[in-house]
């Protein structure tokens, strides 16, 4: 008889739903808390106590992965519709084309059923696109853990992308290597819950949630950085911290789930076997080396941390703008690769708040900024070249 999960503090699990995978009796299924984050609960009639799921579940165990020896590079993906549509330099797509163009499937986080992000798989290169951009919210992984090995052992060739959680969370549920799984482990600060960000485009759309159409955390129209848009009754409109308390309090680190502010994988090692992020500091560090790259499209930050993972890169090589970096430049503005999330006091406030009142504690919150937003404001006013000569000048 071994014992089943069981979360004794809520910083204890991030939410990667391997141990739901590996229940041979379908015993557990993720339920929200009060926040709306996701937590595995056991029905306990059901529970034959195999102990599979303590067994599996690895964030609240030391975590091994590849450390500072990984070769690093900024990268943009060639094709100028694909890096339009992409949160960074698209190379996310360039590894997807080349393993759909083998037959394989590549598994992402999509929004599904409305207004809901979830991982999904996909083999099919028009489907590509609902997996392209960032979500900057939880993805639930439902059973894409369980999609994906079946496709494995039929000797298909996959491709994984989420959080460094959710993929140590796929290698820890397989249980052993497969040579035909290539995974790829996002530059991670956070996520926030599902719940929060439907109240906020609740509040964003004036309650007209049903006639959203898309939500992009980045579009690029706005240039490459963290401004979006939602479509409402097919017109797009900004969405960005200047106009969503989530957007808002999301870049600042203040509502992510607990176990975000313990997360160990910034400094225990990155868990894909290659990591993409964005390349904030390119024009500093290294745009006279990328030839006609355009910055201002995008450029990723990325970390190949595997064998496997460079010969990946030597098959899209061609598809590319690409040029050696190394860790410590590509750190200096993405503290996200060295280190975890900070919890504030007014992350606190913001949790106990939102349990208590609802999203009506964000807009509070929010309300109380009101002198940083009118900053922003004034500076979205400033044409980005401008802004950036600023920035030069000033650095
Ligand atoms: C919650 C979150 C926080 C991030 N924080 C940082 C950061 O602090 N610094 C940084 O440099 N980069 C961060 N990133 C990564 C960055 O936003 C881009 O996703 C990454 O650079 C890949 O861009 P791309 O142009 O190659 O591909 P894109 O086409 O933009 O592809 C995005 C990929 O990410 C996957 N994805 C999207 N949303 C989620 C999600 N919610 N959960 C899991 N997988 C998802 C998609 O399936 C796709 O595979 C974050 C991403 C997410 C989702
Ligand atoms: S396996 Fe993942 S979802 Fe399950 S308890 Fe552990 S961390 Fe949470
Ligand atoms: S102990 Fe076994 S049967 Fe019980 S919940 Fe865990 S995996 Fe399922
Ligand atoms: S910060 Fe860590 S725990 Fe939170 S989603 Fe990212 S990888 Fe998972």
């Amino acid at each position: 008889m071994k014992d089943c999960i069981s979360i004794e503090r809520p910083e204890q699990c991030c939410g990667c739903g391997a141990c739901v995978n590996i229940c041979p009796r379908g015993a557990i299924t993720m339920k929200e808390d009060a926040a709306g984050f996701l937590y595995p609960t056991v029905e306990q009639s059901l529970c034959v106590q195999c102990g599979k799921c303590t067994e599996v579940c690895v964030f609240a165990e030391k975590l091994k992965g590849a450390n500072g020896d990984s070769a690093v590079y900024a990268a943009a993906i060639r094709d100028r519709e694909a890096l339009m549509d992409s949160s960074s330099g698209g190379v996310f797509t360039a590894l997807a084309n080349a393993v759909l163009a083998k037959g394989g499937a590549v598994f992402g986080a999509a929004w599904v059923d409305g207004l809901t992000v979830a991982h999904i798989g996909v083999d099919d290169p028009a489907q590509l696109a609902q997996l392209r951009g960032s979500k900057y919210v939880q993805s639930a992984t439902g059973d894409a853990f369980r999609q994906a090995e079946k496709l494995l052992k039929d000797g298909k060739t996959v491709f994984y992308v989420g959080t460094p959680c959710q993929i140590a969370g796929l290698k820890a549920y397989l249980g052993k290597p497969y040579d035909n799984l290539l995974t790829a482990d996002l530059v991670c600060h956070g996520v926030p819950s599902m719940k929060m960000l439907r109240d906020d485009l609740a509040n964003f759309s004036d309650g007209r949630l049903d006639e959203i159409g898309t939500v992009r955390f980045r579009d690029k129209q706005y240039g490459w950085g963290v401004k979006g848009s939602v479509t409402l009754s097919g017109a797009k409109t900004k969405y960005d911290a200047g106009s969503s308390p989530y957007y808002f309090y999301f870049l600042k680190g203040e509502v992510y789930r607990e176990s975000c502010y313990h997360c160990r994988f910034p400094s225990e090692g990155r868990q894909g076997d290659v990591t993409l992020g964005d390349y904030w500091g390119v024009r500093q560090e290294l745009l006279d080396k990328m030839g006609s790259v355009d910055a201002d499209l995008g450029v990723s930050c990325l970390l190949v941390n595997t064998e496997k993972g460079r010969e990946w890169l030597a098959s899209i090589e061609s598809t590319l703008s690409i040029t050696p970096s190394d860790r410590q430049s590509a750190e200096k503005r993405n503290k996200q690769l060295t280190s975890a999330s900070v919890p504030t006091p007014e992350h606190e406030t913001l949790r106990d708040g939102y349990i208590e009142k609802g999203y009506a504690a964000f807009q509070e919150g929010y309300k109380k900024h009101g002198k940083e937003h009118l900053i922003r404001a004034a500076k979205n006013m400033i044409p980005s070249k401008i802004k950036r000569k600023l920035n030069e000048m000033l650095s």
